[in-house]
């Protein structure tokens, strides 16, 4: 049987972006039945990681069930503030979401990029607001249609992280999504090949601009159209250390399946 190439050192990380969806009643069902069905398969939690990013005001109730359950379900914020207080109205500080506990705060995801003007610079901020406060930044990075055909697969999403990780201060604790973003929600997900084009170069990047040990901790995941039936192609990828899924997660079977990539790695 083949087997997936992620060094040990990098354990796998499967995370699920909720997006704009389900509130504080629905996460608490959700996050429940998720680690119920986890459970059911014997998910073995020394070998992954499982993340949920649901939306801030379901933050408190996830952490909640979590702490007091012992779930083996970790949770980020969707967002941070660039910004730890003052008058911002609308932001939340990474401040805040250490106080729930969140590990990790996504940044820079397209949507941030494409409906609120975000730039490099300001995810630059953003993840470095979140390193400030003890956060793991799950840096979005990836190309349009239109930056894929004029300039290739890697250009833009170098670019893109190179700026970022200029804010960042030597050996911090990052992860790296490379999310095309024709994949986004489109059901026409990059080849496993053409995500690791990108992965390697990215890998580079972040060797160059944090040192080679942090290059080689630091966990590069795949979006855009993640399944159960593409996931075991992405994790066969040298570079490739798991997933950010979009709407997949929403349905607890099919992200549960995504979790558990190993048994399909074989197909
Ligand atoms: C995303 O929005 O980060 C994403 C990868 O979405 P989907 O899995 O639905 O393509």
């Amino acid at each position: 049987m083949a087997s997936v190439t992620t060094p040990a050192a990098r354990i796998p990380l499967i995370a699920g972006n909720w997006k704009l969806n389900l509130d504080h009643l629905q996460a608490i069902a959700f996050v429940q039945k998720l680690a119920w069905s986890l459970k059911d398969a014997s998910v073995d939690f020394d070998g992954i990681d499982v993340a949920v990013f649901p939306p801030f005001t379901d933050i408190r109730s996830v952490q909640t069930l979590v702490g007091a359950d012992k779930l083996p379900i970790q949770y980020g914020g969707q967002d941070v503030s660039q910004h730890d207080s003052g008058a911002y109205t609308g932001e939340i500080s990474g401040a805040f979401l250490a106080a729930l506990d969140c590990r990790y705060v996504l940044v820079g995801h397209s949507e941030r990029r494409t409906l609120h003007g975000e730039t490099d610079e300001i995810v630059g901020a953003k993840a470095a607001a979140a390193v400030k406060h003890g956060l793991v930044p799950v840096i979005c990075v990836g190309e349009t249609a239109d930056d894929l055909e004029k300039h290739g697969p890697s250009a833009v999403p170098v670019a893109q992280l190179r700026t970022i990780l200029a804010a960042l201060p030597a050996g911090s604790d990052i992860v790296v999504a490379y999310e095309p973003v024709w994949a986004i929600g489109s059901g026409q997900a990059a080849t496993p090949d053409q995500a690791q084009q990108v992965a390697a170069p990215l890998r580079a990047v972040i060797a160059e601009a944090l040192g080679d040990d942090v290059a080689a901790a630091t966990r590069i995941l795949y979006g855009g159209s993640v399944k159960s039936g593409n996931i075991a192609g992405f994790l066969r990828e040298a570079d490739i250390d798991g997933a950010l899924v979009g709407g997949a997660s929403l349905d607890i079977d099919e992200f549960s399946s995504i979790v558990r990539f190993q048994k399909h790695v074989g197909v």
